[in-house]
């Protein structure tokens, strides 16, 4: 998920230097420790940025090629230990990696029966020991890699050394980008194009289940089944910036894109479809004090607030819990009643964000379990709660979340179905949330085609000064946080609203100047959300309706329409996001601001 970065070079070119220059320009992706390898001199890791990394590299370390990595933690915490490059216990193969292997229990078990030594918790580095029990029956490196890439379920991005053949390296692709580089008598490995560029713009993408094999002087790719694949490198245009971005203008936009692979990650390894059940192991620590939880509290700020939200409700129609929402902000300064049945689920996508970091320690003062849907391993909430789970979104670098509410949403929805096969969800019910989950990206990939649309339309309406955007169950929280992205990245007014509530107040707001985003799906709120159409058409207001696919009666009275396929009602607020993601962005795109930089905002919101 985070960064690698591979060199090997014939000329005189020092391959320290290569790397430790790629690292930099690969920092903006946000990790937590660093390490490089070389043959000649071995390895070095810290914790923290590239900068400590070159303070602790000594002047006698060299290489004409070598790995380096940034690490973004999802197993094991962010220490010298766990940072990659990791060995084999030779310490001969030596490698870098982005993703997750599933499977590492599994393989860890089997590798230590073999008399393997582990020295690290992270998943990666059963990867070593796995390539290096092929090589001692192989005696080939390249036939140990594709031998052990055969056991390994999950997702990777690769780069691998053999110390004994120091020219050469090898890379592989598992949903996980790698972008290969082709100089003159040199060639590079990295997981985007950004460390290349300056290099070379000659590069090959690698595809999902390809290896490639790399001397200074030569490139082969294959296919896991071994056989050759015939691609010519391409030539980039890409300034080192926009490669940052994967080609997109903007990191909002590139992370708004990246949400069906958000979502497969999530439910990585966690889902049993057919038992309708959720596999999460980050509770199992505290299994037993869940099930005598009584009531849950949600808290967070912003966007990750709206995130409980829909989260309150999907847990308390499905597993029958009762369950409060509330801002961190006012939850710490209060006087909430809390005991040990009381569960506190603290959603951070930092995991630093202050003021949920004081609930979380409120509520531990008070007895209750704490537990965390965090996205950045080895974080502040992700410490001090008892137990959690990761959202693994992956890094989120545009300040106005977004992917990473669509990994939260998708994390509560597994929470739904953990905590409601142990209560009331029936196991058919359980099986057809699991399904629809399973479905969501592919039916996010037909939302995301809206693109286009959602410029069209957002060129139409970025004069309006003010908008409402109002949904009713499942959908209000998804019009509060439609509001919220327009107002962070656009600075538009807008108000989101229940939509039962527009009677009582901002329907006198409404004239032809304010325009209505109204999420109508066909769920079970549809015939009342579309009165409250009827009420905005009859004050000549505005409406832009986002509605369920082949839904033409709306079309006749709204405006605009939106349409977006239909999933079960409480996973409909993942799909209906994206549109007004999309909307905010291109409003903003639209007023010639940089919806990446909003103003007065920061990422991480450390201050209270
Ligand atoms: N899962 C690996 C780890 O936690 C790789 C993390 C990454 O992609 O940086 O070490």
């Amino acid at each position: 998920m985070c960064g690698i970065f591979a060199y090997t070079g014939s000329k005189n070119k020092d391959a320290v230097e290569v790397l430790l220059e790629g690292l930099s320009s690969l920092e903006y992706r946000g990790y937590d420790s660093a390490g490089i390898y070389t043959p000649e001199s071995g390895v070095v890791k810290t914790p923290g940025a590239v900068g400590a990394l070159r303070g602790k590299v000594p002047k006698s370390f060299t290489g004409k090629s070598g790995i380096s990595h940034l690490r973004w933690a999802t197993h094991g915490a962010p220490t010298e230990k766990n940072a990659h490059p990791h060995h084999g216990g030779k310490e001969d193969i030596w490698l870098v990696h982005n993703g997750i292997v599933e499977n590492f229990r599994e393989l860890k078990e089997r590798l230590t029966k073999k008399g393997h030594t582990f020295f690290s918790e992270s998943d990666t580095e059963v990867l070593a020991h796995l390539i290096e029990e092929y090589l001692r029956s192989e005696k080939n490196f390249e036939k140990a890699v594709f031998k052990a890439l055969g056991e390994v379920r999950g997702t990777y991005g690769l780069a691998i050394q053999y110390a004994k053949e120091p020219e050469k390296l090898i890379a592989a692709r598992m949903g996980s980008p790698i972008v290969l580089g082709v100089g003159n008598g040199e060639h590079f490995i990295a997981s985007d194009a950004s460390p290349i560029l300056k290099h070379t713009k000659k590069v090959l993408f690698l595809n999902d289940g390809e290896v490639a094999v790399l001397t200074p002087t030569s490139h082969a790719v294959y296919k896991l089944s071994q056989k050759r694949v015939r691609r010519n490198p391409e030539e980039l245009s890409w300034g080192a910036e926009e490669a940052q971005k994967g080609g997109y203008e903007h990191f909002m936009l590139k992370e708004i894109m990246e949400a069906p692979d958000v979502v497969s990650n999530t439910l990585r390894g966690r889902l049993i479809q057919k038992k309708g059940m959720a596999k999460l192991g980050g509770l199992e620590s505290v299994a037993k004090k869940l099930s005598h939880i009584e009531r849950i509290i949600i808290v967070g700020c912003g966007t990750a607030y709206y995130a409980g939200l829909i989260g309150e409700y999907m847990l308390e129609e499905f597993a029958g819990i009762p369950v409060e929402v509330e801002l961190a902000s006012e939850f710490r300064y209060r006087s909430p009643v809390l005991n040990q049945r009381t569960a506190l689920i603290a959603v951070s996508q930092s995991g630093e964000t202050i003021d949920t970091l004081e609930a979380v320690r409120e509520g531990k003062r008070k007895g209750a379990l704490t537990l965390g849907i965090v996205n950045t391993v080895g974080s502040t909430i992700a410490r001090e709660t008892d137990a959690g789970v990761y959202n693994h979104a992956g890094p989120e670098v545009g300040v106005a979340s977004t992917k990473a509410l669509v990994s939260q949403l998708t994390t509560l929805a597994l929470f739904t179905l953990f905590f409601g096969r142990a209560r009331k969800l029936s196991p058919k019910k359980g099986a057809e949330i699991a399904r629809e989950l399973a479905a969501l990206p592919k039916k996010l990939e037909t939302v995301l085609k809206k693109e286009k649309e959602m410029a069209k339309l957002a060129k139409k309406y970025a004069h309006m000064r003010d908008f409402l955007f109002i949904g009713r169950k499942y959908n209000y929280p998804v019009a509060l946080e439609g509001a919220l992205k327009l107002k962070e990245v656009s600075y538009v007014h807008a108000e989101g609203y229940g939509a039962g509530e527009m009677k009582h107040g901002p329907i006198a707001m409404i004239d032809q100047e304010f325009p209505t985003f109204a999420l109508t799906p066909r769920d079970s709120v549809y015939e009342k959300n579309v009165s409250n159409v009827h009420e905005l058409k009859a004050r000549k207001g505005l409406v832009i309706a986002l509605a369920t696919e082949g839904d033409k009666s709306i079309a006749k009275l709204a405006d605009d329409v939106v349409y977006v396929p239909k999933t079960l009602e409480m996973l409909q607020p993942i799909l209906n996001l994206i549109p007004l993601q999309l909307f905010a962005y291109y409003v903003a795109i639209q007023k010639g601001l940089n919806p990446d930089r909003p103003r007065n905002l920061a990422k991480s919101v450390t201050v209270e």
